[in-house]
């Protein structure tokens, strides 16, 4: 049987206007790059976005909001796109991506239809504080830990390349095992003028490793690799080894605040590889 491919989408409904320094992070007030903010995405245009992701062959749909965390409003946002979008769309998951929330939000989310919430270690807890100033690491340990409590499934990931060592790299991965996530989004970091970080310093083996180590590790769970996969992975030799590495699934379309790859570009070379697009999610 051939390998299935997962894909998945993000809508970023709230843009910008953060107030954290994330060093990697373009929405951030702190780097003044030069990006589209704006406040919460009119419901009906999330709902038509989410129609055409699923068309594409999005299974798992992600609603992302920068800042912080999840506060009363902002739950309540999320909880109405969710509420639209399962109504509208079956065979659908929501993945929900609101920084760092409570238990009791969680739980909330949940209820609501939420499948899994989205929270990345980013990077190793050594290394975090060349990153943020504004947050612990540890604070996103704790929250990524609560939303298995809360009965949701755990995607964690990170972002790879933004300056951090080989010793940081293999922490980092031993602390997102010790997580034992669902689904592992794998990003690699994409330069911007605006962003302390000035240049992405891993390279096309390196990145396979990463992939290999991670897919060992954790052969239940997703390895989704997501930005920047357009500029490790950029032939389809090296797509090919991409998914021979271990990735089994993709996110499709773009990014938060970046252009992605074309979703049937991405849809003809699975096929190319002799791979199988996911038509149901397995639940896991
Ligand atoms: S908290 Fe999130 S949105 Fe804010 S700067 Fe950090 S990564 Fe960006």
């Amino acid at each position: 049987m051939a390998k299935k491919i997962f894909l998945c989408a993000i809508n970023n409904v709230l843009s910008g206007n953060c107030l954290e320094d994330c060093a990697f992070c373009t929405q951030s007030v702190h780097h003044g790059a030069k990006i589209a903010r704006y406040k919460f995405k009119d419901e009906k245009l999330v709902l038509q976005e989410a129609k055409r992701a699923k068309e594409l062959g999005a299974l798992g749909y992600c609603l992302v909001t920068a800042g912080k965390g999840l506060d009363s409003k902002k739950l309540e946002k999320i909880i109405s796109y969710t509420t639209l979008i399962k109504k509208e769309l079956s065979n659908f998951q929501i993945i929900a991506c609101n920084g760092t929330v409570s238990l009791e939000m969680l739980k909330e989310l949940k209820k609501a239809g939420v499948t899994s919430y989205n929270h990345n270690l980013e990077t190793a807890q050594s290394y975090y504080p060349k990153i943020c100033s504004t947050h612990s690491w540890q604070e996103r340990y704790n929250c990524a830990q609560n939303v298995k409590k809360a009965g949701l499934k755990l995607c964690s990931g990170g972002i790879f390349g933004m300056g951090e060592s080989k010793e940081d790299r293999e922490e980092f991965i031993k602390a997102l095992i010790s997580l034992k996530p669902d689904s592992v989004p794998i990003n690699f970091y994409i330069p911007n003028e605006a962003l302390p970080i000035k240049k992405r310093n891993i390279e096309f083996d390196e990145a396979i490793e990463v992939i290999k180590k991670i897919a060992k590790a954790l052969p239940k769970a997703k390895i989704m690799v997501a930005g920047g996969r357009e500029h490790l992975f950029d032939t389809f030799e090296k797509e090919k080894a991409m998914y021979e590495a271990g990735a089994n699934a993709i996110v499709i379309g773009d990014y938060l605040t970046t252009k992605g790859v074309s979703a049937l570009q991405d849809q003809e070379r699975i096929q190319a590889f002799g791979y199988e697009i996911a038509r149901e999610c397995d639940g896991k």
